[in-house]
């Protein structure tokens, strides 16, 4: 099996072919390593390859890595579910979170924010596909919680980010991230600091890419599979 530097080094060549192939210039699309379930270090792997941004989905086991590796520079994302109660340990310990989905989750983030770390960069989830069981917001509430997350200092509003609904065929996403774009850019039209559109995963990044996508989320494709997909309601213990 390839080792996790040679699986980053593919994707990034798959990132670049996919972005000659729609004229995009390749440094728009920013790899996020999703790196939920592996051990700090596989983290350690993809550093030593030239990666630094990570994205993590379970506070607790993401705060023991962040613990573990506070000697390394890395750029860490909260990408999971936000359950209140877990707000503070993600105002600590983050630089990016891209599952906001409430004015109350946002307001503690920012009320939790530390004086000495610079805003928190926020982006705003959106349940595209309008699915009953996942988190984000109706593209006609997007507008409110922006404006909301706009007026606290703490917090940088810096745009979107989705998961579609799951397709057996991966080209079927593309209408909800083409949905997506339309509502990228008519929140960049109204705040000069969005710049970010979270979207796509190891099954159908090159479509979010097609689409406009600013930062794909990678797991599977550099770390392999996961033995265990955690429940969703809450954290891992
Ligand atoms: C797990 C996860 C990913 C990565 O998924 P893969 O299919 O393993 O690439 C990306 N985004 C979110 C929000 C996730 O929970």
């Amino acid at each position: 099996m390839n080792s996790i530097a040679e699986r980053i080094k593919e994707v990034r060549n798959e990132i670049a072919r996919v972005c000659e192939q729609h004229e995009i210039v390749p440094n728009r699309v920013k790899l996020i390593a999703v790196s939920k379930t592996k051990p700090a270090s596989d983290i350690v792997s993809a550093y030593a390859a030239g990666h630094h941004d990570f994205g993590e989905n379970y506070v607790q086991e993401a705060i023991a890595k962040i613990m573990q590796l506070s000697e390394y520079d890395i750029t860490w994302h909260f990408i999971g579910p936000i359950q209140s109660n877990k707000t503070r340990d993600i105002a600590e310990n983050f630089a990016w979170v891209h599952s906001v989905d409430r004015v109350k989750i946002a307001r503690r983030l920012a009320e939790q924010r530390p004086a000495h770390l610079p805003p928190l960069n926020v982006l705003i989830q959106v349940n595209i596909d309008d699915e009953q069981s996942k988190a984000g917001v109706a593209p006609s509430e997007i507008n409110e919680l922006a404006a909301t997350i706009s007026n606290f200092p703490q917090l940088q509003l810096r745009g979107l980010m989705t998961i579609p609904a799951a397709q057996s065929n991966p080209s079927d996403s593309g209408a909800s991230f083409a949905a997506m774009q339309r509502l990228f850019l008519d929140l960049q039209s109204q705040y000069k600091q969005v710049d970010t559109l979270s979207m796509g995963m190891s099954g159908d990044w090159p479509y979010a890419i097609a689409a406009g996508a600013t930062m794909i989320r990678i797991g599977t494709a550099i770390f392999g599979a996961r033995a265990q997909t955690p429940k969703n309601t809450g954290d891992l213990a």
